[in-house]
């Protein structure tokens, strides 16, 4: 993960200085003194500030030093001097072709398990959005052709009003079907019996966190935590409660999308909520909740995306509502949006 833009040119100023006293040390002290294989050290931590060809390019300088240093030093027998920079060479090279390597495996299991994090939200949301577009679909057209069948009774001469109540009773049936059918689906979705055991909340959004990592850095997003210390484990289903949060800073991340780069800050802060509760308050700086009534977020396929489904945040209120805790959505004071959930505590159970 690079180093936040405004610590760079402080940390590069840093090496430079570092490298420098390498550069005297080598010169300065006897042949057989190997100085320069500290520009390995340079290189491993210049990793996390440079980019690649940044990185390949102070490598070259710190081969092209070593060379210098040779030259320069006026102590000790040449042929250990020859051999000892040869061998400084041969580390800054071999360090540099692994941290690139490193560097490169480590975006691409960022990148991953990014892509990992979408596959799960749009699965579970994929799958609910067939079942529910096949199921309602059927009173949906039985409404529409009995409705037709209305309108012919009515439209004879003279109309059959009989007829076409009985329709209209057939129309409110449906009706009630199809909202049958959506009350069914969301129940399956809270029915998914969580798995419930004790576990530490902090870990558990330290994980997501790292899981969003590429997601987040690819949008220039800020994140800052403050997890509270000593925290009691929470009593819950792990894996459905970090689908929350994932959905929560995901959604964050869409809502900072067309704010400016400066404004781009999440906060992720954990609280002891009396002795029998814990609370985690996502907090962005995004296009903020809808003014009149931010709870609407929470309505299943209510959305402001283009490509949205509207289930991410009605889903959410399912799982913690099935595993005792409660959710809320406020406006906060300085803009952007708000999401806070508590959890109970574990009393005495066992501690993942
Ligand atoms: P989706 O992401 O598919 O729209 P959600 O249920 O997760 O579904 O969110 C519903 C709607 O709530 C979003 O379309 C957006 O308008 C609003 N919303 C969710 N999270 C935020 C947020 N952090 N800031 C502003 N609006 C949000």
């Amino acid at each position: 993960m690079p180093a936040l833009p405004s610590r760079r040119p402080l940390a590069l100023l840093a090496l430079g200085a570092v490298m420098a006293a390498i550069f005297a040390a080598d010169t300065v002290t006897d042949y057989a003194v190997a100085a320069a294989c500290f520009y390995a050290a340079v290189i491993l931590a210049a990793s996390r500030l440079l980019p690649r060809r940044g990185l390949i390019a102070l490598a070259a300088v710190c081969i092209v030093l070593t060379g210098l240093s040779f030259f320069l030093t006026r102590f000790g027998t040449y042929r250990i001097g020859l051999v000892n920079s040869a061998i400084g060479m041969l580390v800054i090279g071999i360090t540099t072709y692994l941290t690139l390597k490193m560097e490169a495996a480590k975006a691409a299991v960022h990148e991953a398990q990014a892509r990992l994090l979408r596959v799960a939200r749009a699965s579970t949301v994929g799958e609910l959005t067939t079942s529910i577009a096949h199921e309602v679909n059927q009173p949906l057209a039985a409404i529409a052709s009995s409705a037709e069948a209305s309108q012919r009774w009515l439209a004879q001469q003279p109309p059959n009003v009989d007829k076409a109540r009985q329709t209209l009773a057939r129309i409110l049936a449906d009706a009630h079907r199809a909202s049958d059918v959506i009350a069914r689906i969301r129940g399956l979705t809270r029915g998914a019996a969580p798995q419930r055991q004790g576990f530490d909340l902090n870990l558990a959004v330290e994980e997501m966190l790292a899981l969003s990592r590429s997601e987040l850095d690819q949008h220039g997003v800020v994140v800052a935590t403050v997890l509270a210390d000593g925290l009691p484990p929470v009593f819950a289903d792990r894996v459905q409660v970090q689908q929350v949060i994932g959905n929560l800073i995901l959604n964050a991340v869409d809502a900072m999308a067309e704010v400016p780069a400066a404004q781009r800050r999440l906060s992720l802060v954990t609280a002891g909520e009396g002795r029998d509760q814990v609370s985690l308050r996502v907090r962005d700086r995004g296009v903020g909740l809808p003014l009149e009534a931010p709870e609407r977020v929470f309505d299943a396929f209510w959305t402001t995306k283009a490509l949205g489904l509207g289930l991410g945040l009605s889903l959410s209120r399912s799982i913690i509502d099935a595993n005792n805790g409660q959710i809320r959505a406020e406006r906060p004071a300085g803009g952007g949006a708000c999401f806070v959930f508590t959890l109970p505590v574990a009393t005495g159970g066992a501690h993942a």
